[in-house]
C-alpha cells in the first residue's frame, strides 16, 4: 500500500471511537479514499456512460498494493485481515462503485477463495499475479437455470478423463467474466449425489473449450464487466480440482458468507457518498431565494439518511469482525452464516432508502442519467440480488433461528 505517514492523532476522535476503528485502520481507510478518489473517480463516468473497461487500473491498483490483502507476502500480497479488506472496499465503492464491484469478485470471490481452498502449488501458481493485478480473477457458481438454488439445479458437469477433467455447461452474470485471467468455477463431478456432487476448478481464461458467449450490458455498476460464459469440453488439467473431488459445497458454502460481509461495505461507501453529495447540493441549490438546506424537508431527509449511514458503517463494521475470526473450516452455517447474511440484507435495504432520499434532495438534476447521484441509485438494486438475494437472506437467518 502507499508508503503515507499516519494522519490520525493519538487520541480518538468521537468518530474514530463510535466506529471502533484503531488508529491503523483510519489511516488505511483514509490512504485507500485518497487513492479511489485520485485514481478511480477520474474513470466513474466513461465506465458508467460506455460500459468501458480501464484496463490500466487492474495493474495500477495492484502496484500500490492493494490487492491481496489478506494473502501472506510470500505470495506478493500484505497479509492483513478480511476487516482491512473491507475498509479498502468500502474507499472504493464512494468513488467508483463498479471497480469495487470488480475488485472484490477478484479479490475476495477469486484470490481469497483460492488462498483459502486451494492447494500450495496452486496458490504459488496463481496469487503472484492475481496480487499484481496483472492477471484478473472472477468466480463461476450462477448459471441460466440456478441462481437462487445454485446447488441443487447446477447443470455444468466435469468428467475426469485421464489427467484432465472435462467441463460442459454454461455461467451468468459472472462479474469480470469477459476479462477474467483466472477462474474459479463450480461443476458437478457427480450428477445424482446433490451438492454433495460439486466440485471447485481453477480455469485458465486459454483453455481449450472455454468461451465468453457475450458481454452483458447493465442497469448499473456498469463498467464492472459481466459475461455468461460457456464451457464446451472445456478440458481443465487434474491438479486444478480445488480441494476435495465432491466437496465443493464447503467452498461455495464458506465462500458465499465471506462474499456477503464483503460486498455491505460497497453499500456503506455508496452511501456515504450520496449523503455527502446531498449535503453539499442542498447547500448550493436555491429556491424561494433561500439554499434548500434551511428548509426543514430536506434538513429532516439529510439527519435520517445519516442515522441510516451511520447504521450502515456499525453494523457493515461488526459483520466484518465475526468474518475476521472464521477459519476455513467455518461458514455456510451457524452464526456467521446468520449474522452475514443479515448484514448484507439490512445495509441493502438501508442504502435504498439513503439513494431514495439523495434523488429527492436532487430533484431534476438527479433524475438525469449523467448525474453522479442517479449512478449511484441505479445501483442499488444489484446489492439485493447478488451473493443471494434479500429473500434468500431472510431464508438463511429464518433457518438459522429455526434450528434446533
Ligand atoms: C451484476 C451481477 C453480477 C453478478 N456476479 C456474479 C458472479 O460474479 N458470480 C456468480 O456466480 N454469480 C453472480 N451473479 C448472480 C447472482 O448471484 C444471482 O443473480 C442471484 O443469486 C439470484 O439468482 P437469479 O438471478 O437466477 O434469480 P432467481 O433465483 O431466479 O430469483 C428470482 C426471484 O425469485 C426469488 N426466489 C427464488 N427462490 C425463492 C424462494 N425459495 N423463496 C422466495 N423467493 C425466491 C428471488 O429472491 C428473486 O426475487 C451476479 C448477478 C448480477 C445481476
Amino acid at each position: 500500500m502507499a508508503d503515507d505517514s499516519s494522519l490520525i492523532p493519538e487520541k480518538p476522535s468521537v468518530l474514530q471511537a463510535f466506529s471502533g476503528l484503531s488508529n491503523d485502520e483510519m489511516d488505511i481507510l483514509a490512504q485507500a479514499d485518497r487513492f479511489a478518489q485520485a485514481e478511480m473517480y477520474p474513470l466513474a463516468q466513461r465506465m458508467d456512460d460506455e460500459e468501458w473497461w480501464p484496463a490500466q487500473i487492474f495493474p495500477k491498483i495492484g502496484g500500490t498494493g492493494y490487492f491481496g490483502i489478506t494473502a501472506p507476502e510470500s505470495f506478493g500480497g500484505s497479509g492483513m485481515d478480511v476487516f482491512t479488506s473491507g475498509l479498502i472496499l468500502q474507499a472504493f465503492g464512494r468513488w467508483n462503485h463498479a471497480l469495487a464491484l470488480a475488485w472484490v469478485a477478484h479479490e475476495n470471490l477469486c484470490l481469497h477463495n483460492i488462498l483459502r481452498n486451494g492447494s500450495e502449488a496452486q496458490k504459488k501458481k496463481y496469487l503472484p499475479a492475481m496480487c499484481k493485478g496483472t492477471s484478473i480473477g472472477a468466480l463461476g457458481l450462477t448459471e441460466p437455470g440456478a441462481g437462487s438454488d445454485a446447488l441443487g439445479s447446477m447443470r455444468t458437469t466435469a468428467r475426469r478423463e485421464g489427467d484432465h477433467y472435462v467441463l460442459n455447461g454454461r455461467k451468468i452474470y459472472i462479474t469480470n467474466g469477459p476479462v477474467a485471467d483466472v477462474l474459479l468455477v463450480y461443476a458437478k463431478t457427480d450428477k445424482d449425489a446433490g451438492a454433495k456432487g460439486i466440485s471447485a476448478f481453477i480455469v485458465e481464461k486459454d483453455y481449450p473449450g472455454f468461451k465468453v458467449a457475450q458481454k452483458l450490458k447493465k442497469m448499473g455498476f456498469r463498467g464492472s464487466q459481466t459475461a455468461e460464459l460457456v464451457f464446451d469440453d472445456c478440458r481443465v488439467p487434474a491438479e486444478n480440482l480445488v480441494g476435495i473431488e465432491n466437496n465443493g459445497v464447503k467452498v461455495v458454502m464458506s465462500g458465499l458468507d465471506l462474499e456477503r460481509a464483503m460486498i455491505s461495505p460497497i453499500c456503506l461507501g455508496i452511501a456515504e457518498r450520496a449523503l455527502q453529495l446531498s449535503i453539499d447540493y442542498a447547500k448550493q441549490r436555491k429556491q424561494f431565494g433561500k439554499a434548500i438546506a434551511e428548509f426543514q424537508m430536506i434538513q429532516a431527509k439529510l439527519a435520517d439518511m445519516y442515522v441510516w449511514v451511520e447504521s450502515m458503517r456499525l453494523f457493515t463494521y461488526q459483520t466484518l469482525r465475526a468474518a475476521n475470526v472464521i477459519d476455513e473450516n467455518e461458514g455456510g452455517r451457524g452464526e456467521i452464516h446468520k449474522i452475514t447474511a443479515a448484514g448484507v440484507m439490512y445495509v441493502a435495504e438501508t442504502m435504498n432508502k439513503v439513494l431514495n432520499d439523495a434523488i429527492q434532495i436532487h430533484g431534476g438534476s438527479g433524475y438525469i442519467w449523467e448525474s453522479e447521484v442517479n449512478r449511484l441509485y441505479r445501483s442499488i438494486k444489484l446489492l439485493e440480488i447478488g451473493a443471494g438475494t434479500t429473500e434468500v437472506r431472510k431464508m438463511i437467518i429464518a433457518g438459522e433461528l429455526l434450528r434446533a
